[in-house]
């Protein structure tokens, strides 16, 4: 097959890995057989872009990138899968549009958006990504394209939409983008002492704030446990905002791995605490760009090398509102307990729950930390925290796991055997598959 090279596929994250044959298509169509695993820019931080073994070809979607067609009255936009949000931030923000719906980085497909179900800090508000999807062109195992939508092939939509990829691949989405006046945010930023009144600052800021997102350092016990900053934003309007355009953000790239004395639990306590203590200081509003709000993260290029070639997990959760305080409280112990040495954790707010059936979000509280990967004793402790999570009525989010037990993730599914039988339908030999299929559905490798 032309432009087909053997490479070494992880996720964000940099656990598992696995040597596989990839083809970077202009125009997105299946093989006629043979499995295969759709990826788009490797932002998934598991394995859920990452194949089970060689005998799957990845196709990375990334070059088939295009608009398609742009409606300026209702900011719908048409793209192919592979169009990253970066590029549509580039070409719409000076226009007076921006994505619906944004993940903590730009760096994301269309298509992973969609299969991931992603979502950001205005869920509390808007809901996730597929809320503003009108359709889907999705080309399924036998080869057929399929469109689909909220009110046709309403199912595989439904299956899709959160679906990691696993009912199709999808080659066209169409978006409707929201209208903004400015560039610039407007943005306010609070201290929480502890994790009561970072629940509550949540809750108090998700009723006038479109954009809430709380920053907690996991590494603080006792009174401080679950002490951060909250944080609040909305989009500036014409009138108050600087009348400048932002500076274009410089990004620097990390040149080497981590080392591991970088991760020593003393390290790691002192970056948190002086992190929340200089935060706590800059109280206030003010108006800061688009890109220093929803990407701060993007400003250095491959930050997970910081945790080492052994790679990390992201665990992130999220339970219902009524098991809330003392089940959040339980999974930062645990993770302190463990010394298990995490930069902040990012606490926020959710509204309730999309039809799409993986979807992630439900109403309540959602919780992601880094944790460095030490093999056995990571995942044992995966584990441990899956099994507070399942008590509580709760569940992790797929585009973050590498290492949750089948049993647990069925055990937080209810709407699974659903998904499954669309899934089911739509490929019955399961073409589609990748590690975290194999790991949490049993597919074969
Ligand atoms: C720094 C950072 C911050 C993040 N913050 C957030 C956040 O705030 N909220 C949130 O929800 N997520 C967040 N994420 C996760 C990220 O948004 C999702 O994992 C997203 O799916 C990544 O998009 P991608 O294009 O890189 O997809 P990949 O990681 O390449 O793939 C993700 C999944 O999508 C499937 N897929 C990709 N393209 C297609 C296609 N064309 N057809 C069918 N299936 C496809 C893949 O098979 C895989 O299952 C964050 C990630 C990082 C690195």
């Amino acid at each position: 097959m032309d432009g087909l090279s053997v490479e070494t596929i992880a996720g964000w994250g940099r656990h598992p890995v696995c040597r596989a044959a990839v083809l970077r298509p202009e125009r997105l169509r299946l093989p006629r057989a043979g499995r295969v695993l759709p990826r788009g820019l490797g932002r998934s931080y598991g394995d859920a872009a990452v194949p089970a073994s060689a005998q799957s070809l990845v196709l990375e979607t990334v070059r088939a990138d295009r608009i398609l067609a742009f409606e300026p009255s209702t900011g719908t936009l048409t793209c192919e899968a592979g169009l990253s949000l970066a590029e549509i931030l580039r070409v719409f923000v000076p226009r007076g549009w921006f994505p619906p719906v944004s993940p903590g980085t730009k760096f994301v497909t269309v298509g992973g958006c969609v299969a991931s179900d992603v979502h950001g800090k205005n869920h509390h508000r808007d809901g996730s990504f597929g809320g503003f999807v009108g359709r889907l062109v999705l080309e399924t195992a036998d080869g057929r394209l399929v469109e689909c939508g909220p009110d046709r092939e309403r199912e595989l939509f439904l299956a899709t939409v959160g679906g990691m990829g696993l009912t199709g691949l999808i080659t066209e989405a169409t978006v409707r983008l929201r209208p903004i006046e400015t560039p610039w945010m407007f943005v306010e930023v609070e201290p929480a002492a502890h994790l009561a009144e970072m629940l509550d600052g949540l809750r108090h800021a998700g009723k006038d704030w479109p954009y809430t997102v709380g920053w907690i350092d996991c590494l603080a016990t006792g009174s401080g446990l679950g002490r951060g900053i909250i944080m609040r934003g909305r989009h500036a309007s014409r009138g108050e905002a600087p009348g400048a355009r932002p500076r274009e953000t410089s990004v620097r790239g990390l040149p080497f791995d981590g080392p591991q004395w970088l991760l020593s639990p003393l390290l790691m306590r002192a970056f948190n605490a002086v992190y929340y203590r200089i935060q706590s200081r800059r109280t206030g509003g003010r108006f800061v760009p688009y890109d220093a709000f929803f990407y701060p993260l993007d400003t250095v290029k491959d930050w997970n090398r910081l945790y080492g070639r052994s790679g990390f997990l992201q665990y992130q959760c999220v339970v219902p509102r009524a098991a809330g305080g003392p089940v959040l409280s339980e999974l930062l112990e645990r993770v302190s307990r463990a010394g298990a040495t995490s930069f902040l954790a990012v606490i926020k707010d959710c509204g309730p729950e999309s039809d799409a059936y993986l979807s992630f979000p439900l109403e309540g509280t959602t919780l992601a930390m880094d944790l460095p990967y030490r093999g056995p004793t990571t995942e044992a402790l995966v584990h441990e925290l899956d099994g507070t999570v399942v008590r509580a009525g709760g569940r992790i989010y797929l585009a973050k796991d590498a290492v949750t037990r089948r049993d647990d993730f069925e055990r937080m599914v209810p709407r699974l055997p659903q998904w499954q039988r669309v899934r089911d339908r739509w490929d019955p030999e399961h073409r589609f598959g990748s590690a975290l299929s194999a790991r949490l559905l049993g597919d074969e490798p």
